[in-house]
């Protein structure tokens, strides 16, 4: 069995993240995409939502679509997380699996500096994709690349976009837009 993971904050999960996923299980035959939220969110301001809300507006992106299924391993186990942690307690839930992990240009950049990389690097195979504004090397010892189409989306743009009152439409699946605006998520009013 091969298994993708595929981990980041989510504040909020965009459609970046959900093509990016897409794209890396179907270029290597995946049966399964476990989506990992993160237990804390790096950002020093306050606008931001809680675990519980990005894990919730991550549910409602992947309801539906068979290939996805969603973990609370880094969320249950709360802060400091790493991705060793996060890779072993996959492993645990999938003993005889080939795990992959899936992470953009940007976290790829600095993997060796990750905890543990060489445990890592034991444990999974890394999928690198692309992503608008972030360069990738044509090569990286041990990394599959893959090439996903470009939408310039981040979660960054999405909340600043949201706090300006401005639509955030196609750029995040319909219901994680109702959820934003029914929880006033990210310094939005309350119509929509
Ligand atoms: P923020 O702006 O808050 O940092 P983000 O959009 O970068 O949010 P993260 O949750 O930090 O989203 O990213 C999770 C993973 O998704 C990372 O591996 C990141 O590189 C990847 N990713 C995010 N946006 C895109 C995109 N538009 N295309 C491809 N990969 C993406
Ligand atoms: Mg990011």
């Amino acid at each position: 069995m091969r298994v993708g993971i595929f981990g980041g904050t989510f504040d909020p999960i965009h459609i970046g993240h959900l093509m990016a996923a897409s794209e890396a299980h179907a270029m290597l035959a995946f049966d399964t995409t476990v989506v990992v939220p993160a237990a804390q969110h790096p950002l020093k301001n306050g606008s931001s939502a809680t675990p519980e809300q990005r894990l919730d507006m991550v549910r409602l992106a992947v309801e539906g679509d068979e290939r996805f299924e969603v973990s609370t391993v880094d969320i249950d186990r709360g802060e400091p997380t790493y991705t060793i942690d996060t890779v072993r307690d996959i492993e645990q839930a999938y003993p005889d699996a080939e795990l992959f992990f899936v992470t953009g240009a940007d976290s790829l950049a600095t993997l060796d500096r990750w905890k543990d990389a060489q445990a890592l690097r034991e444990r999974v195979r890394f999928v690198g994709v692309t992503r608008a504004g972030h360069s990738l090397p044509e090569e990286i010892a041990g990394v599959t690349l893959v090439e996903v189409p470009h939408v310039r989306v981040s979660s960054t743009e999405v909340r600043a976009r949201i706090a300006r009152g401005m639509s955030v439409r196609y750029l995040v699946p319909h219901p994680v837009e109702t959820y934003i605006r029914e929880h006033h998520l990210y310094g939005g009013g309350t119509d929509g």
